[in-house]
């Protein structure tokens, strides 16, 4: 039966849930306290890593972490007044670091992305938007063999979850990106991933479909949800909306209102960062390139290249710091001597994190009037379309295309 859904925050997760709930013919409103695509989903590397596996939280991750703490280049980053507020959240993330709390997190995680690049088809297919997809792989580059095999882990993961990926021998990185400098001793690519060559772009044109096709767009800044009488209750800025079912798809902010709900969830925000350079720079690479040495993304945009980077913890209103992305610029050049390291923009983003490296996709603890499509941390325009299907999977009742236990949002009340 058709319903009226409101959907909170439009990224990519809301703009591909408004998307999948309106095919379903249901009354979908979709709203977001600023212009579509305001936070995390505009300013990233665009790859859609299929079949990406590895947890943020690897055996061993509590070394890396005292290890870069304190680095001038390192990509991570405590803020010291946010040390206190993190902690709880990292003392859980070591613990997913244990051998089988990662394998189960990759077998988890797996199981959405398998699904990302035909779900990404699915959503843009006949339209326009699909030209921002290009199959350009996900590539990785090594300086070092010993940095080479740090990454064993990982692509043992990758091995037994059956992900396709190719190791690379330095004449074979050349002849992929000939512009790289000749320093890459190895390397490997998930050929089967895509790149977006312009992530906002692509939800700005999600969202537009999503209205041309019949659905409502609203800008304001939500506080107050509630569940009274079997209906769900929607106050902001723009006063009160009654609608028979919401979802909570808000990214870095959707604690609050999970805990308005009465659930608590360890949600919390792993900054990231972009320093864009010069159109002109975009031709020098055919994909986008990780750094393995320094953490960083090269990716080719239609507007330039982007440099993405950097985990920082310091909550959601702190100041941004551009510092560290702009001390990565000598790296760049090292990585790619043709390129002219000036600086167009740069811009911070929040990803909203769980400490597992999976997201939440499911009903609320108080009711099934409410959804939670939260918590996609480096991989959201990965899990983007594959998170929309399911939400509107569960929302008709159908049996989802994945099962989503292991994404239920009270999955943590035992930690
Ligand atoms: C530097 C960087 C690089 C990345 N690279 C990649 C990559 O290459 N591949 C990949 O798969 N992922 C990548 N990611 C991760 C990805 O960008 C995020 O996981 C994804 O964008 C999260 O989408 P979202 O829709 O959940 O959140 P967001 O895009 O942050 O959207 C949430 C929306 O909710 C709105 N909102 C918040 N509070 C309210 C309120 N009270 N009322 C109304 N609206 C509200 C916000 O305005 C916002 O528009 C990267 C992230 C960063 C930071």
């Amino acid at each position: 039966m058709p319903n009226k859904i409101i959907i909170i925050g439009a990224g990519v997760i809301g703009a591909s849930t408004a998307l999948a709930l309106l095919k379903d013919g249901h009354r979908v409103t979709l709203i977001d306290q600023d212009a579509p695509c305001s936070g995390a989903s505009s300013g990233n590397a665009g790859a859609i890593v299929n079949g990406s596996c590895a947890p943020t939280a690897m055996p061993g991750i509590i070394f890396d972490v005292i290890r870069m703490i304190g680095q001038p280049l390192s990509p991570l980053t405590i803020r010291p007044s946010y040390f206190l507020k993190i902690l709880p959240w990292l003392l859980r993330f070591v613990l997913q670091s244990r051998s089988s709390a990662v394998y189960k997190n990759a077998t988890h995680l797996h199981g959405l992305t398998q699904h990302a690049v035909k779900s990404w088809r699915q959503l843009t297919g006949h339209t326009e938007l699909s030209s921002l997809l290009r199959e350009t792989g996900w590539l990785k580059v090594y300086e070092t063999k010993k940095k080479f095999a740090s990454t064993s882990k990982s692509r043992e993961l990758l091995d037994e979850m059956g992900t396709n990926y190719e190791v690379l021998s330095a004449a074979q990185i050349h002849d992929l990106e000939p512009n790289l400098a000749p320093i890459y001793k190895q390397g490997y690519i998930q050929n089967d991933s895509l790149s977006i060559v312009d992530p906002q772009r692509l939800v700005e044109g999600m969202v537009d479909l999503f209205v041309s096709r019949g659905g409502t767009y609203q800008q304001f800044g939500v506080d107050v949800i509630n569940i009274d009488n079997g209906k769900v209750n929607v106050r902001g800025s723009n006063g009160n909306l009654t609608t028979d079912k919401a979802v909570i798809a808000a990214g870095a902010w959707s604690g609050s209102f999970a805990q308005q709900l009465g659930d608590s969830i360890p949600l919390d925000t792993e900054r990231g960062y972009h320093l864009m350079l010069p159109q002109s720079t975009a031709d020098l690479l055919n994909r986008p390139v990780v750094n393995g040495e320094y953490s960083f993304v090269l990716s080719p945009m239609t507007e330039g290249l982007r440099m993405t980077s950097q985990v920082e913890f310091a909550g959601l209103s702190a100041e941004p710091d551009y510092s560290r992305v702009r001390s990565l610029l000598p790296a760049v050049k090292n990585m790619l001597p043709d390129v002219e390291v000036r600086e167009q923009s740069v811009w911070m983003g929040c990803r909203p994190s769980l400490p597992d490296s999976l997201p939440v996709l499911g009903f609320s603890r108080q009711s099934n009037k409410v959804l939670y499509a939260f918590g996609h941390h480096h991989l959201g325009m990965t899990l983007g379309a594959i998170s929309g299907l399911i939400i509107a999977d569960l929302v008709a009742g159908r049996k989802p295309l994945v099962p989503v236990s292991p994404y239920r949002p009270d999955r943590f009340s035992k930690l």
